[in-house]
């Protein structure tokens, strides 16, 4: 019989949050097992709920949602965007200039297969949130790796982002806030970023989805407000910020020099009409969720729920012995380091899936995120405080046993 392969285009293409582990734990949920999952940044899966006025017009639009869209989008949804774009100082921004997408994450494959030939550089960062390693990757680009240096708040490193520009980089990602370390980059770190993206003829693509997403009086600077002599393409969307990841809305907008990328765009359009239109009846969503009540904020000022959660957390697993974690100012995780001395783990896979069958706790290792260490989990810190306290509690008594192990 001849077996039926996968594109040779897949090699190199890994995205572990849903991983080998993730099939593990859903045997053991089979065999009866209840396993508490703080592995995938889904706000609803937690009870946060998005605000119903965004449902409520949904619905009554869907009799409206039965056609397709423009290929870029409802132009209610645009405007929202464009409008928001002038709150938030990047300038410039035309209704044209504005994607929707099936979530941020259809729009991130699409900038890049638009983009790359076979062999193209694009600089991510490690840790990154994987879909960006991915996406480049099956574009036929190297996604080449960038540090973010964990004793400096986890910012990226200039220097090691000079370092790695070839003749063959033609972008630079950045995530931010980010996932997985919850770093808010400063005004200062965006324009050394910015200083290097010019130099070297690079398009900034910047992932911001969690921009609302902030703790400790973090404020979010978007990249784009900085510059207009770049091409940048921001992304966001409602997953996060709006609790609607299921609605699978998301966008990208292109600032800056546009006239330095119209083949490029020229491409970006020939894929987004290839693909008709992103979900329209979660199109409707956006106008009233940018429009409305940020709720999000009541989540993340102190006594709110992400917030607390977020303290719990972090001071649960400080007091690990041999755990550290960088306080994250954004976004909705942990990534805690666990010292090499007292935990030397050699695979960091096994080490997870070791998690997984002891406690039943599934997180995502390190190395997920494209790091070269193995000393890092991810913790979503989505669940209510007290399943929290219970989950570190387990995850620090499988971590006494196996260090004596
Ligand atoms: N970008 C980052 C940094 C994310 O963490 C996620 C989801 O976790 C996405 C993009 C995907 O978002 P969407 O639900 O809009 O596809």
């Amino acid at each position: 019989m001849k077996k039926i392969r996968q594109s040779d285009k897949l090699a190199k293409v890994c995205y572990d949050i849903r991983g080998p582990v993730l099939e593990e734990a859903k045997r053991l949920e089979e065999e009866g097992n209840r396993i508490l999952k703080l592995n995938i940044g889904n706000p609803a899966a937690f009870g946060f709920e998005a605000p119903e006025e965004i449902i409520q017009d949904v619905i009554r639009n869907l009799p409206n949602a039965q056609g397709y869209s423009d290929s870029k989008g409802l132009f209610s949804a645009r405007k929202a965007i464009m409008q928001e774009c002038q709150q938030i100082g990047i300038d410039g921004v035309d209704i044209d200039d504005i994607y929707l997408g099936n979530g941020v994450s259809e729009l991130i494959v699409m900038a890049m297969q638009a983009l790359l030939n076979n062999g193209d550089e694009v600089l991510v960062p490690a840790p990154d949130y994987p879909l960006w390693t991915a996406a480049v990757s099956l574009g036929g680009g190297n996604p080449i790796h960038y540090v973010c240096d964990e004793q400096a708040d986890w910012f990226p490193d200039i220097n090691d982002i000079e370092s790695k520009i070839t003749p063959k980089t033609r972008a630079i990602v950045i995530i931010n806030p980010n996932n997985p370390t919850g770093s808010v980059y400063s005004p200062e770190l965006l324009l050394d970023i910015i200083r290097v993206a010019r130099n070297h003829n690079l398009i900034v693509f910047a992932d911001e989805i969690y921009s609302k997403i902030l703790y400790d009086g973090a404020v979010h600077t978007p990249i784009a407000s900085l510059c207009d002599d770049l091409f940048i393409v921001t992304f966001n969307g409602l997953s996060k910020s709006y609790r609607l990841a299921g609605f699978r809305a998301g966008w990208m907008i292109l600032s800056g020099a546009r006239e330095k990328a119209t083949n490029y765009i020229e491409g970006l359009e020939i894929l987004s009409n290839m693909r008709l239109c992103a979900n329209v009846p979660a199109q409707f969503a956006v106008q009233t969720a940018l429009g409305g009540y940020q709720s999000i904020n009541e989540l993340i000022l102190p006594g709110g729920r992400l917030r607390e959660q977020r303290d719990t957390a972090w001071e649960m697993l400080s007091q690990i012995p041999g755990v550290s974690c960088v306080k994250p100012k954004g976004a909705i995780y942990m990534f805690p380091r666990l010292d090499p001395d007292i935990y030397p783990i050699a695979d960091d896979q096994r080490f997870i899936q070791d998690l997984l069958e002891r406690e039943k706790i599934l997180l995502v290792q390190g190395s997920a995120f494209n790091i070269t260490d193995t000393q890092h989990l991810r913790i979503v810190f989505l669940p209510s405080t007290d399943v929290l306290q219970q989950a570190i509690s387990k995850v620090e008594r499988f971590l006494g046993k196996w260090a004596q192990s």
